[in-house]
């Protein structure tokens, strides 16, 4: 992982390093059972270096934390582009040509039992797959190569419509309830009773 960490930083594959300030390669726990792949850094994430640590990353932090899961001991989380896109546009198929194999080294080393992606690019990339809808799909058990996926709502589509987050909370809890099943039994959550 840290010899990847070192391409990323490094990586000159696609235009997007032109305009970074930083390739922002992951975070979190690297034998985490949980992955969870987010669309690309936004303007904070490229200030900072770091992923999710905008409005959306405080979002998801609190929806973890009530899940009763930490960055630092049951996720791993990163982007389908490693760099942001200008104006935070939707990365370009190109780029995402370009990144994507850098996400899926790093879905084979951390190796976890679940993953999430959050909104529509995330699933649609990964799965190189531009029918499938969120709205469709979000809160569905999907299967990518070995792993079971959860597709949920992306946290700025919460911050901007907070009516979804009735139902990305029952998403979330799906996972807690894999987690338990697939993982640890004993998983604590404040919020979700065994
Ligand atoms: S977005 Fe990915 S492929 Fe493009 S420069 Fe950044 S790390 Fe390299």
């Amino acid at each position: 992982m840290e010899t990847l960490k070192k391409e990323i930083l490094n990586c000159t594959a696609c235009d997007l390093y032109k305009t970074r300030n930083h390739a922002i390669w992951g975070e979190g726990n690297f034998n985490a059972e949980i992955m969870v792949i987010g669309e690309a850094p936004g303007a904070d994430e490229d200030r900072i270096g770091r992923p999710f640590v905008g409005k959306s990353g405080q979002l998801l932090d609190k929806i973890f934390s009530a899940c009763g899961f930490t960055r630092e001991q049951h996720i791993f989380i990163s982007n389908i582009v490693k760099c942001r896109p200008p104006s935070n546009r939707i990365p370009s198929e190109e780029e995402v040509k370009a990144c994507l194999p850098f996400l899926l080294k790093q879905i084979e080393l951390v190796d976890p039992k679940i993953i999430i992606t959050l909104g529509a690019t995330a699933l649609k990339r990964l799965f190189d797959n531009p029918d499938l809808k969120i709205t469709r799909l979000r809160g569905k058990w999907m299967h990518f190569d070995k792993y079971l996926l959860m597709p949920v709502y992306h946290p700025s589509a919460l911050l901007r419509n907070p009516e979804l987050k009735k139902d990305t909370w029952e998403d979330y809890k799906q996972v807690v309830y894999k987690y338990r099943e697939l993982v640890d039994p004993d998983h604590y959550s404040a919020h979700i009773p065994f």
